[in-house]
C-alpha cells in the first residue's frame, strides 16, 4: 500500500473494504475452477447447485462465506452439509489480497500478484485432490507475466519512454533478464533432476514416476518469469523447506510417502513474491559484508 500522509484513515478503510470484497467474490469463483475443472467441466455454463440434490443455490446463499454461515454449511433442500472447504477458499483468497497490499505498493505488479495468488490456491487445492496440476491455470501465470515482460521490454529498447509511463504500471518494474533468468533458475534444475530421477526409482521401486513432476516443474518455471529470480530462488528455498517438514508429518500421521509437492510451492511462492526479493538482497549483504571495507 502506498503510504501518504495526506491520506487519511477512512480511505485506508475504505480501500481494504474493497480488497476485501474483490478478495471474496473472486475466492468464490475460485471454488468453481478447484471443483470444476479437474472434471473438465464448463466454468460459466451451470450456476452453483447442491452437490447431493443438485438444487440450484439461491444467490441469497450463495454470498461468500455469509451464505455458508447463515445456512449453517448445510443446502437448504435437502439439508446435507456443504463442504467447509468454500468458506475456507473464500476467506484465504480474501486473507491473501489484505496482506497483499498491506506488504506491497499499490501498482499495476502488485494487482496481478493478487491474481497470481489465485491461481496458486487453485493449483494447491487442485493438486491436493487430484495429484495432478491444470496446464490452463499454469499458462494463466505467463498471462499475468506478459504486462511486465513488455514493460521491462520498452526499458531496454528506450529509457526514456519508459521514464514517461505513469508510476502505476512502471513502479514495481523487474529487469528483463530477472524475468528471464526466473523462468529457467529453478525449472531447469527441477526439470534435470525429474528426468534423472526416472531411471533410480524404476530400478528401486519398480514404477516409472519422476522425484519432481512436470506441473511443479512448470509452476516453478512460470512463476519464475513472472516474479523474477530473486523471489524464486526465495520461494523454491521455501517451498522445499515446508514440504519436506510437512512431508514427514503427513508420513507420521498416515504412512504415505508420495505426496502433492504443489500446495507447499504454492505456499513458497506466496511467501517468495512478497518478501524473496529483500530476503535475497539481506543475505547478499550479509554474506559479501566486508568489515575491513569501512575502516
Ligand atoms: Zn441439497
Amino acid at each position: 500500500m502506498l503510504h501518504n500522509e495526506f491520506m487519511e484513515t477512512p480511505f485506508y478503510i475504505m480501500f481494504y473494504l474493497i480488497v476485501s470484497f474483490y478478495g471474496l467474490c473472486i475466492g468464490s469463483f475460485l471454488n468453481v475452477v478447484i471443483f470444476r475443472l479437474p472434471k473438465n467441466e464448463s466454468l460459466v455454463k451451470r450456476s452453483s447447485h447442491c452437490m447431493t440434490c443438485g438444487a440450484k443455490i439461491l444467490p441469497r446463499d450463495n454470498v461468500p462465506v455469509l451464505g455458508w454461515l447463515l445456512l449453517k454449511g448445510k443446502c437448504r433442500s435437502c439439508g446435507e452439509p456443504i463442504s467447509k472447504r468454500y468458506p475456507i477458499v473464500e476467506s484465504l483468497n480474501c486473507i491473501v489480497y489484505l496482506i497483499t497490499f498491506a506488504v506491497l505498493d499499490f501498482s499495476l505488479q502488485t494487482i496481478l500478484y493478487c491474481f497470481f495468488f489465485s491461481a496458486l490456491i487453485c493449483i494447491a487445492f487442485i493438486d491436493w485432490d487430484t495429484q495432478e496440476m491444470d496446464l490452463r491455470v499454469l499458462f494463466f501465470i505467463v498471462v499475468l507475466a506478459l504486462p511486465d515482460l513488455i514493460l521491462s521490454v520498452i526499458r531496454l529498447v528506450s529509457e526514456e519512454t519508459f521514464r514517461n509511463l505513469p508510476a502505476f504500471l512502471t513502479a514495481a518494474n523487474l529487469p528483463l533478464s530477472s524475468h528471464l533468468i526466473g523462468l529457467i533458475c529453478i525449472g531447469l534444475p527441477f526439470f534435470l533432476i525429474g528426468e534423472l530421477s526416472i531411471p533410480v526409482i524404476e530400478k528401486k521401486f519398480g514404477e516409472r514416476f519422476r522425484a519432481i513432476e512436470l506441473g511443479d516443474t512448470i509452476l516453478m518455471a512460470f512463476g519464475g518469469l513472472l516474479i523474477g529470480w530473486k523471489a524464486t530462488v526465495i520461494s523454491a528455498f521455501f517451498g522445499i523447506c515446508l514440504a519436506a517438514v510437512c512431508g514427514l508429518i503427513l508420513k507420521r500421521i498416515n504412512g504415505e510417502s508420495k505426496f502433492a509437492f504443489g500446495p507447499y510451492l504454492a505456499m513458497g511462492l506466496f511467501l517468495g513474491t512478497l518478501f524473496g526479493e529483500q530476503l535475497l538482497n539481506w543475505y547478499i549483504a550479509w554474506v559479501t559484508y566486508d568489515p575491513y571495507a569501512l575502516a
